[in-house]
């Protein structure tokens, strides 16, 4: 497996390389501020004691706050924190949000934890770095495996041990809990802005247009819905399990159901009528991602397009709605054969922007409504997307770089001096 970090500086250098930036501002802008590295043990319902170990990486606050989910996957690393780390702070700089860039993970495979575990391993952890949060230094938020709950034992945990009420420590909340409206669906929806903006410009009839979604959870899951619902056809779906192909056509909805009752997308072949389902194949997630379709949407993990399998992806635009699904050796070749490729820190920042309105109003003590927060994201999205084609025209590079250029550029303006 390619180091993701890795991969994140080389995405930087790539993009420094077209700024004026000197060699000492670019190794601040790479360096990651502070690792949290936390061991913490937790009684399970069988009655053993298990350590886990979890990860909180500040990367840079000199834009605001560090700003960034936690993970919970059994595959959390220290190197795969940083690059995600690393990510956020280029994210909130290309939506122009005043917040820095950090995450966190903690490993463990919560599909197989009970509720009771979970909530004793997210206390357990909000204890591991209280000092480390709050809100306005560092401000968490949902991520793969994470949901508002959680989020909701970090604030209560929080506020229990500082003795503050702290709704601006952590955004993606639910909404009884201090959450926004439209937090939910954010990640999606800001990635249908920037499908739709990048359609427009590949001059592509959006109707019938069909997809690829690998991932069905918080993210892919309710963008194919949401794209369903536009007249994009679904034609291949993955979860962690499997994938299933049919170019007929899938009814998100009615595969969420399946797979709900099924346990994995790959036990379900249903389509949106009946008589398709036999022409449904079942398929690995890697097999999935080469399947022929318009748009690719890895919304997963990361390195998923690389260099071995990059020359055989067939669509004309790819959206990521993940973080860091594409090596730099794979963006080589997607480039040599014109496929556009929308970046994760443009095409997933739907999420965090919202979580922004979420803090906002938290610090406020305000209350948006649903259609005013989505008519923000809206406007958020449409103009990040706007900007970076604009730098991706004047540069003649891909829209990877020119989103890089102008968060490296918007981070300068920042610096602060060093001592
Ligand atoms: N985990 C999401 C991301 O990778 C959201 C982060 C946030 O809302 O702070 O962008």
């Amino acid at each position: 497996m390619p180091s993701a970090y890795e991969n994140a500086l080389k995405q930087i250098d790539k993009a420094a390389a077209l700024t004026k930036v000197d060699s000492e501002t670019l190794a601040r802008i790479k360096s990651v501020n502070k690792i949290v590295q936390v061991e913490f043990p937790i009684v399970l319902d069988s009655g053993k004691t298990k350590i886990f170990q979890a990860y909180r990486v500040q990367h840079n606050n000199w834009r605001g706050p560090y700003k960034g989910g936690i993970r919970y996957h059994w595959n959390v690393d220290l190197d795969e924190v940083k690059a995600l780390a690393t990510w956020m702070t280029l994210k909130c700089a290309v939506l122009d949000l005043p917040m820095g860039g950090g995450k966190g993970g903690v490993i463990v495979d919560p599909r197989d934890c009970s509720k009771s575990e979970l909530e004793k391993i997210s206390r357990a952890f909000a204890r591991a770095i209280v000092t480390d949060i709050g809100p306005e230094v560092d401000v968490p938020a949902p991520d793969v495996y994470t949901t508002p709950e959680i989020m909701g034992w970090i604030r209560d945990e929080y506020e229990k041990i500082t003795s503050t009420s702290a709704p601006a420590l952590i955004t993606g909340k639910k909404v009884e809990n201090g959450g926004s409206e439209g937090r939910d669906i954010a990640t999606a929806q800001g990635g249908v802005h920037v499908l739709n903006e990048a359609v427009k410009k590949l001059k592509l009839n959006a109707k019938g247009l069909r997809v690829v979604i690998q991932g069905f959870g918080n993210a892919g899951g309710v963008m194919a819905r949401l794209l369903f619902e536009q007249g994009y056809k679904i034609v291949g779906i993955a979860d962690s399990k499997g994938a299933i192909y049919n170019p007929d056509g899938f009814e998100p909805k009615l595969v969420y159901s399946c797979k709900l009752e099924k346990g994995a997308v790959n036990n379900c072949s249903i389509t949106l009528h009946e008589d398709n389902a036999k022409n449904t194949v079942h398929l690995s997630n890697e097999e999935l991602l080469e399947q022929d379709c318009d748009i690719l949407i890895p919304a997963a993990l990361e390195n998923q397009i690389t260099g071995q399998n990059a020359d055989r992806i067939k669509a004309k635009l790819i959206v990521e709605l993940a973080n860091g699904p594409t090596t730099t050796g794979a963006d080589r070749i997607l480039r040599e054969k014109g496929i556009m490729v929308a970046p994760d820190i443009l095409a997933n920042a739907g999420g965090v922007t919202v979580s922004y309105f979420e803090w906002l109003q938290n610090k406020r003590d305000e209350k948006w409504s649903k259609e005013d927060v989505l008519q923000k994201l809206e406007e958020k999205m449409v103009a990040a997307f706007a900007a970076v084609y604009e730098k991706a025209q004047e540069l003649d590079v891909d829209l990877r770089r020119a989103a890089g250029v102008l968060a490296i550029e918007r981070l300068v303006k920042a610096m602060p001096k060093s001592a």
